[in-house]
């Protein structure tokens, strides 16, 4: 990108990506992520959680930093000093940026000097999290609604979201930022009202080959499963009524598939056969 500075001189400036990098499996960034990184002069990677693999795709010469030691302003200076360098500076987040990912404090000071950004989404850990235990978020009449959320630790919640209130909405709960305050999260379901029988889920590092550990549980035992497995750590905990709904014997159908639902790209049977 080319502008004006105050002295009248023109500068060339490149853009900064801020690319989701998914959730660990270096397969699992986007097509247009990679292509990123294929093309990118810098990368600055959240090396706390994500892998170095994840750099595979960058160019020989590409400049690579991990920014796990850095502050918040160190990473803005590198960005900006990159860019002044290299026309595709990209910064590296884990899962989505949009997601606990500071985005908007690295973004605003660029935005005021006037830097291009962009931002592009990335698998969140909730979602890679349920796939790999082979889970749905929404079922039919059980859940229609999905809570990404954190339990209360050093970042205090704003009002009305402390853990309990959510809970009490009954419906899947993904819990961030969380691992080493299970108890806290349990706290919270048992206010609400949750039953000590409700399945609980624990997956670290969802998708790490080779390092994932899936811990299910219920209210009453899933601190103590957690224990024994060693999770401290990059875990997500998620409470939903709809946890090991594979294995139930009656289910709800969705209407969308339903040969008697009648939606914009398919007629439904019923219909069918009232109109014949
Ligand atoms: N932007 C990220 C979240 C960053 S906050 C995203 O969209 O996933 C960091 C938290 O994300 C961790 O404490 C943990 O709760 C979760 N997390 C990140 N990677 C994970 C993974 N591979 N498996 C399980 N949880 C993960």
């Amino acid at each position: 990108m080319t502008d004006g500075c105050p002295c009248g001189t023109p500068r060339t400036r490149g853009k900064i990506c801020f690319v989701g990098a998914g959730p660990g499996d270096p397969d699992l960034i986007t097509v247009k992520g990679r292509k990123l990184l294929e093309q990118a002069g810098a990368i600055l990677y959240a090396g706390s959680l994500v892998d170095r693999a994840a750099t595979r795709y960058a160019p020989p010469d590409c400049e690579i930093r991990d920014s796990k030691d850095m502050t918040l302003e160190e990473i803005v200076d590198w960005l900006r000093e990159k860019a002044a360098r290299h026309a595709l500076v990209v910064r590296l987040q884990t899962g989505d940026p949009s997601l606990y990912g500071a985005l908007i404090e690295m973004t605003r000071p660029l935005e005021r000097e006037g830097f291009d950004w962009e931002v592009v989404p990335g698998i969140s850990s909730a979602m890679a999290s349920m796939a790999v235990a082979r889970e749905t978020m929404t079922l039919p009449e059980v859940t229609q609604t999905v809570i990404l959320t954190r339990a209360a630790g050093r970042t205090s919640m704003p009002e009305g979201e402390d853990l309990e209130s959510l809970a009490a909405h009954h419906c899947t709960l993904c819990v961030y930022l969380s691992a080493t305050l299970i108890h806290e999260v349990q706290r919270a379901l048992r206010a609400a009202g949750w039953r000590e029988d409700a399945p609980l889920l624990v997956v670290q590092k969802a998708s790490w080959q080779g390092e994932e550990k899936i811990v299910r549980g219920t209210l009453a035992d899933i601190r103590e499963k957690c224990q024994a497995e060693k999770i401290g750590s990059q875990a997500m905990i998620v409470a939903s009524p709809a946890l090991g709904s594979s294995a139930w014997e009656t289910l709800v159908r969705s209407k969308l598939y339903d040969p008697a639902f009648t939606h914009r790209f398919r007629r439904g049977l019923r219909r069918q056969h009232e109109s014949s």
